[in-house]
């Protein structure tokens, strides 16, 4: 690829990022009534925060801001992407959790939002295959995957089959943003033997300060109930808020409560299924 080329690709792709935020946040607003339904890990001892960043590879507003929270947390870098592999280097080394966010086609909206290598519901069982490949290939240090999108997607028996079958055999374990409530995700990680943690609050569904404190709140009764909580917020548009309230509000949670990085979730998840 000659380097003119990629230059005009990389500002289309952050033209792209900026529509790529705005759909993601209307998709989100949608379904973020079905998200705080998902059930949480109820096992015993220290109550646990897991805090996933999504949509880091595209050098979006706040990436430098959540790398250098004084707190454990996992951020989700999508593919192909002019800092894909700079920030998943950068998540690694300062002690993120680093997962692969894989745009995945949604039920609404236009495919040029989902960035490259996306997974679309008419592709065939190699290409989808390939794709899922090529895309944890591209991210390294990537202990997961989670959905970028793909409310379609992640109500597709077929497609989700072949994605978690790859995370199994690379594995990786996936998080389902919950993007749609018919998500089949759950059902088919168990059925493959892949964990699947499921998100439970998104912070900034709506790009103001008062919102994501709202939200903050949110994830402190959730914790206090369910022991644990999972919740995404994004870079881009929300992101220099959200680090922020993230960073103001960390040290105010009760002091029988931590933030870990996903690893960790998934682990007191498959321990207490042990039991
Ligand atoms: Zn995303």
């Amino acid at each position: 690829m000659n380097i003119p080329k990629q230059m005009k690709a990389g500002a289309r792709m952050r033209r792209a990022a900026a529509q790529i935020s705005l759909a993601a946040m209307l998709t989100l607003a949608l379904s973020a009534a079905h998200a705080s339904a998902a059930a949480g890990d109820t096992g015993a001892g220290t109550k646990r925060i897991a805090i996933v960043i999504d949509d880091l590879g595209n050098n979006m507003a706040g990436t430098e801001e959540i790398m250098s929270a004084p707190f454990r947390l996992t951020v989700a870098v999508m593919p192909f992407l002019p800092t894909t592999k700079r920030d998943a280097e950068w998540a690694h080394r300062v002690g993120h959790d680093v997962i692969v966010h894989l745009p995945m086609e949604p039920l609404r909206g236009r495919r040029n939002w989902l960035g490259p290598g996306a997974i679309m519901t008419d592709l065939a069982d190699d290409e989808i295959r390939r794709r899922v490949e090529a895309a944890i290939d591209e991210v390294p240090y990537a202990v997961g995957v989670n959905n970028h999108m793909g409310s379609k997607v992640t109500a597709d028996e077929r497609v989700m089959r072949i994605v978690l079958d790859v995370c199994k055999k690379r594995g990786l374990f996936f998080l389902d943003s919950k993007t749609h409530y018919r998500s089949v995700v759950s059902r088919i990680g168990s059925e493959l033997g892949v964990p699947v943690l499921q998100n439970q609050i998104f912070l900034d569904d709506i790009a103001s300060t008062a919102h994501i404190s709202r939200q903050f709140e949110l994830i402190r009764k959730q914790v206090d109930e369910q022991r644990t909580c999972i919740a995404i917020g994004h870079v881009g548009i929300p992101g220099k808020k959200t680090a922020a309230v993230l960073i103001q509000s960390a040290p105010t949670v009760s002091g029988d409560t931590q933030f870990v990085r996903l690893s960790e979730m998934v682990q007191t998840v498959s321990q207490s299924r042990g039991k």
